[in-house]
């Protein structure tokens, strides 16, 4: 696996999600825009805006910031697919640019603050530290969230979640799952009197699973983004961080089913609007795995998606915040450092051997830089953490040089064969052992 192997599988798979979310929102007409076009054009502006700025930066910027055509054209479409499109029926209260063309206005920004930002300049800082297309979209979309974060008017228009979920009631506002299918169904099916109020628990599945009609384009069918996300996984599995998403839906089902044991409510419902509504699942697959921005450990891998979906649904339920995974995602990548250091493998004298992918010959070798993967962290018959030893080992650390045992290098060469970056790890590592030996001498 290469860097840009793995990136051009992701362009794929990102780029099947905007095909199915084109085609189930072309024929919808917002504002005398299809939603559908809305979307291509998006996607084609923020991927164009993405690139041209990824190239003019590292012309400017020489050798401190290569070319990365792939990575950033996955950016962009993630930046696209991120975007909430689609008025829905209770519009009064929707306050984000969410229609053509101010949408097109608002994801070339984003695209932009995010490749110069949160891609470009924190490369710099040696690494990212926050998702840039949600860090970016955050900042950009910050005076009409504020109005959602600190909520005035919002909570009078949108249900509390905190309480009863249920499928009747009166006022169809007042049941929750009719707000839900007036917000995600199909609005031309509920204008022509298709979809009645309330929504029966198969027609409410269907609009979450299936088909929405509002909100992160890339969410729009979730099982889509499901069925996508798996292959993704599947293909790239050892480089793919899968475990925080299997433990994000974990703990979004282990606390919905406590939320729904205290504040009473279909149990059902509750889980299905925490997993399927918005963003959540789009960002579980394709934002939370992001590489550079996620621990390095299993465990602590483990450890940020239980924390992620803890989040989420907090975020989704108190602060009636809908999209809140994208705030959950911040604040946990902000934990990525730390636990980064959690369930690190101990370092062993003995040799132990691993199974390594079949190799592969390559006519030229690109290097980049590290992708934050954790993939030379696995292979080592030493249990020791190449790429934490190259890092104390480029800041001159030798405390941590002993400390992450670099000593017991073989220069088996393990993790300089698996690295999809093509970094030169078991140089790295031997000349820190050199270093940690004349150091003692
Ligand atoms: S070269 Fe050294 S650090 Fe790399 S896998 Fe082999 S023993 Fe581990
Ligand atoms: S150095 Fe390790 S973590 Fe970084 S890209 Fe290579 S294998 Fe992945």
């Amino acid at each position: 696996m290469t860097k840009d192997k793995m990136m051009t599988y992701t362009f794929i798979a990102l780029a099947v999600l905007a095909a199915v979310t084109t085609a189930l929102w072309w024929p919808i007409t917002q504002q005398g825009w299809s939603l559908g076009l809305t979307l291509l054009i998006s996607c084609l502006i923020s991927v164009v805006v993405a690139v041209a700025l990824d190239y003019m930066l590292s012309l400017a910027m020489k050798d401190k910031g290569p070319v990365n055509t792939m990575s950033t054209a996955v950016f962009g479409l993630i930046v696209a697919l991120s975007y909430s499109y689609g008025i829905p029926v209770m519009a009064t209260v929707e306050l984000l640019p969410l229609v053509a063309p101010q949408a097109f206005i608002y994801v070339a920004i984003i695209a932009a603050v995010g490749e110069v930002a949160f891609k470009k300049l924190q490369g710099l800082l040696g690494r990212k530290y926050v998702n840039p297309a949600a860090a970016a979209k955050i900042l950009v979309l910050l005076p009409f969230l504020y109005q959602i974060l600190l909520p005035k008017d919002h909570t009078g228009y949108i249900p509390t979640l905190a309480t009863e979920l249920n499928y009747t009631g009166l006022d169809p506002l007042a049941s929750f799952a009719s707000a839900l299918q007036f917000c995600f169904g199909n609005p031309d099916l509920l204008s022509q009197g298709v979809l009645t109020l309330p929504p029966s628990p198969s027609e409410l599945f269907w609009t979450l699973v299936v088909a929405k009609y509002h909100g992160w384009a890339g969410g729009a069918s979730s099982i889509a983004v499901i069925i996508v996300g798996i292959a993704l996984f599947i293909v790239a599995r050892k480089y793919i961080k899968w475990r925080i998403t299997a433990a994000y839906f974990a703990s979004v089902t282990i606390i919905s089913l406590i939320m729904s044991a205290v504040y009473g409510g279909d149990a059902l419902l509750r889980l299905g609007f925490e997993l399927f509504v918005g963003s959540s699942i789009f960002l579980a697959f394709f934002m939370a795995t992001d590489p550079a921005t996620t621990p390095l450990t299993h465990l602590g891998q483990c450890i940020f998606g239980l924390g992620l979906g803890v989040l989420t649904v907090l975020i989704q339920t108190y602060m009636n915040f809908f999209g809140g995974s994208i705030l959950a995602l911040i604040i946990m990548n902000l934990t990525s450092s730390a636990l980064d250091k959690v369930g690190l493998t101990k370092p062993t004298e003995e040799k132990i051997e691993v199974k390594l992918p079949k190799a592969q010959q390559f006519e030229a070798v690109k290097t980049t830089s590290c992708m934050r993967c954790g993939a030379c962290m696995v292979v080592c018959c030493h249990r020791l953490s190449p790429i934490l030893i190259k890092e104390a080992f480029d800041k001159g650390n030798a405390d941590m040089l002993r400390k992450l045992r670099a000593d017991l290098c073989d220069g088996c060469g393990h993790c300089s064969f698996v690295c999809p970056a093509r970094i030169d790890l078991r140089g790295f590592t031997l000349r820190a052992k050199a270093s940690l030996r004349s150091a003692k001498s």
